[in-house]
């Protein structure tokens, strides 16, 4: 096989801890070669978020014809999407790319300012959904998609089961936001539910943790392995990479993405 490449469609974190930075890092760290589509620029840094400006539907849909024409790519990972109409421009030539593509539903930062508009939330179940090979919503994003509580590790399960439904092939509800000393992952493949469960990392250096799950679990589908172990795989990374954080900025700090 040629040498794997993955791309990110995502918003830019000029101060590199999120976003599709992160993402990049995360490629590289997997021995895969990265590229970007770049969707929403941000102005942040780790103490907060100042701006959030989408960029014009027209000019991501030409960056992202450009790369699928040449070089093309192994997998897809989405990020933050900014508003509806780049979320209808895209799904066209993601539906025609028909590569396993990663949906991380990136709707706000730890900040809470909001990387999508809640018009989006439509237009991302409707046409991106269907196509998505994973969706690895965090807890507050799948309370919002699907607008009810999820308080525990029994409503996780049932609320991962629910997301399948909404289309994707497969789900992946982190459970880091749940109450306890343990942080359950929750993944449901399209026919049974299966469970990653780690020791919670005391950490404020938690920046763009979730831009680097999805970006790993897309670098290692871009090498052909499977879902189970690149999800495995992709979590025991983030751990080490939250516990061997590198101390960066004085606010939420990145992780360590050559961990
Ligand atoms: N994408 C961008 C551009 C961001 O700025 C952020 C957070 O600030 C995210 C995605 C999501 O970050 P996290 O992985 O911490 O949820």
């Amino acid at each position: 096989m040629s040498f794997p490449i993955a791309l990110t469609i995502a918003g830019s974190d000029p101060s590199g801890g999120a976003g599709l930075q992160a993402d990049l890092k995360t490629f590289q760290r997997f021995g895969v070669y990265g590229m970007s589509v770049v969707t929403v620029l941000t102005v942040q840094n780790t103490l907060g978020v100042r701006e959030v400006v989408p960029l014009e539907p027209g000019l991501v849909v030409r960056q992202l014809e450009a790369v699928l024409q040449d070089p093309g790519a192994q997998a897809i990972k989405t990020g933050a999407l900014g508003d509806a109409a780049i979320v209808q421009s895209i799904a066209p030539l993601l539906a025609q790319a028909n590569l396993p593509l990663v949906v991380d539903p990136v709707l706000v930062a730890k900040s809470g300012d909001r990387l999508l508009t809640e018009q989006a939330l439509e237009a991302l179940k409707a046409e991106l959904f269907p196509l998505a090979t994973l969706l690895t919503p965090n807890l507050p994003e799948a309370r919002a998609l699907l607008g009810q509580p999820i308080r525990d590790l029994a409503e996780a399960r049932e609320a991962a089961r629910l997301l399948g439904r909404l289309g994707p092939k497969a789900v992946l509800l982190k459970g880091g936001h749940l109450a306890g000393e343990e942080s359950t992952d929750v993944l449901w493949d399209g026919h049974e539910l299966h469970l990653f469960t780690a020791q919670k990392i005391p950490s404020s250096h938690t920046h763009g943790t979730g831009c680097t799950l999805s970006a790993a679990i897309t670098a290692l589908l871009a090498k052909g392995v499977g879902l189970l172990e690149a999800v495995a795989r992709a979590k025991r990374f983030v751990s080490r990479a939250i516990a061997t954080a590198p101390g960066i900025g004085q606010g939420i700090g990145p992780l360590n993405h050559w961990a």
